[in-house]
């Protein structure tokens, strides 16, 4: 944890934590699709005639925050809607240190399906605090400030995210969910653009970055017998909070630090617990002695050499084609304060994961069968790309041949928070580079 601190000034806002996002935070019974919640009728694209914009980008969580910003630092200026539904404009905020502002070199527009700022962090559990997360990197040219450790992530991030989008008077329009994108067959000469079909109309763009993230796509491996289990299943994003397991036996099924999480929150307060991954976890030494090396001075974040070396493995994968895989398995889990506490409470003794589950707890091939009401799934997220799927740009390694931060072969389409750019501080390098790429392929 950084700075002990209270919050940065009074100003600070705080919101309601009423899930009144885009999404209903539930598994559904049909499998782990989220079920988007843009009031009912508006869930279907609005048919309308396209409008046009330069570079649309698709996401404002922490990476659509970054590459908007450093748009309008490059001179792009906010899309202005015509629609009065959507009546908000911008122009670059006079005091953001702009790169180029002799003439602006094209419009730029974010679409969000939330209904306010904050992107996935407004749905994090209650637990987690800012304490508790990994470590947030600052949004650029805007430094987070002190950070009271004792707040939750769901309340501090949209916060911090809320006050960067009004300091750099961004254009965004909420809530907005992008159904699909296609090619415009329509358009000709060597730049063809892209048409977006959303709820709020279609957008026709030169450039598209999309930064969707993983949380409205959680996964769940499938094991024999899950559908018949009675008692409470959930995932890390639908998870209820800690109330609901009170004096119950609860199974935990992962390898991150989400899975550590849950174990923390649940340590005294379920009746047992009991922790499976499919693979040993990689712990980075022995639970004795110091920090270790891969975590940065507060002992939760990674360093920059550690960071950088993930980064690398985990470039090499998405520009060869491949899924990325997901975040633990590149990084390890770290020996910090926080797992050593896990490991001194007897919260690290992980156990094989089960083969099937039964209507009242767990079984192994073996015979060992372990009784449960609840069973806890910290198995990870993918991508969201699924409103990209009409442009066919997975390949048969299940991922999509990344060159940087762009499609390999479609210098339109960039891929933010995506592989090696898939954590806070990711978002800020990839928007960089991005928006350098796309300023030369608008310009050539
Ligand atoms: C539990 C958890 C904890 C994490 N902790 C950390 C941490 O401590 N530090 C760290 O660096 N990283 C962390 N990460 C990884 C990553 O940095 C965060 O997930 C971060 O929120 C990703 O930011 P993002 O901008 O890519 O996506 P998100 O924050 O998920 O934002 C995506 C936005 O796109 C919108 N969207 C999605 N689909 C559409 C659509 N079709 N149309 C319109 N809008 C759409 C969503 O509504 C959302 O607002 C964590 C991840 C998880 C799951």
């Amino acid at each position: 944890m950084r700075i002990q601190e209270p919050p940065r000034g009074s100003q600070r806002r705080s919101f309601s934590r009423i899930p009144t996002g885009a999404w209903i935070p539930a598994v559904s019974p049909s499998g782990n699709a989220p079920v988007w919640n843009l009031d009912g009728s508006q869930q279907i694209a609005v048919p309308s005639a396209p409008r046009d914009v330069d570079v649309l980008v698709i996401g404002a969580g922490q990476a659509g925050l970054a590459i908007a910003h450093e748009l309008q630092r490059r001179g792009f200026s906010g899309y202005v809607d015509d629609d009065a539904r959507h009546p908000r404009t911008s122009t670059p905020a006079s005091d953001t240190p702009t790169l180029d502002t002799s003439a602006s070199r094209g419009t730029y527009l974010v679409l969000d399906a939330e209904n306010r700022p904050g992107g996935a962090w407004q749905h994090r559990w209650p637990s987690l605090t800012m304490a508790t997360v990994n470590h947030i990197a600052d949004l650029p040219g805007f430094p987070a400030g002190p950070i009271d450790p004792t707040s939750e992530s769901a309340d501090w991030v949209p916060t911090y995210f809320s006050e960067f989008e009004e300091e750099f008077d961004l254009p965004i329009l909420r809530p907005v969910l992008v159904t699909s994108v296609i090619d415009d067959n329509t358009s000709s000469g060597s730049q063809p653009r892209l048409l977006a079909h959303t709820t709020a109309g279609t957008f026709r763009a030169r450039a598209l970055v999309n930064c969707t993230g993983t949380w409205t796509r959680p996964f769940i491996p499938y094991y024999p017998g899950a559908a018949k289990f009675r008692g409470i299943q959930c995932h890390t994003q639908d998870y209820p909070g800690v109330r609901a397991f009170e004096g119950r036996r609860v199974v935990v099924v992962g390898g991150g630090v989400s899975a550590l999480s849950h174990l923390d929150d649940l340590d005294g307060v379920a009746k047992k617990i009991l922790w499976v991954t499919r693979t040993p976890p990689r712990w980075h030494g022995p639970f004795t002695g110091e920090n270790t090396s891969t975590t940065g001075a507060d002992g939760r974040g990674l360093t920059a050499e550690f960071g950088k070396e993930v980064e690398h493995k985990v470039r090499q994968r998405v520009e060869s084609g491949l899924a990325p895989l997901p975040v633990v398995a590149t990084t390890g889990l770290p020996i910090n304060d926080f797992t050593r506490s896990l490991h001194a409470r007897g919260l690290t003794n992980r156990k094989p994961m089960f083969t099937s589950v039964e209507a009242d707890g767990v079984a192994w091939a073996d015979g060992k069968y372990w009784q449960a009401d609840a069973i806890i799934w910290a198995t990870g997220f993918r991508a969201e790309l699924r409103h990209l799927m009409p442009l066919g740009l997975r390949v048969h390694g299940g991922g999509i041949v990344m060159d940087g931060t762009h499609v390999a072969h479609d210098p339109r389409i960039h891929l933010l928070g995506y592989g090696p750019s898939a954590s806070t501080i990711g978002a800020r390098w990839a928007s960089r580079h991005a928006a350098k790429d796309i300023v030369e392929y608008l310009g050539s």
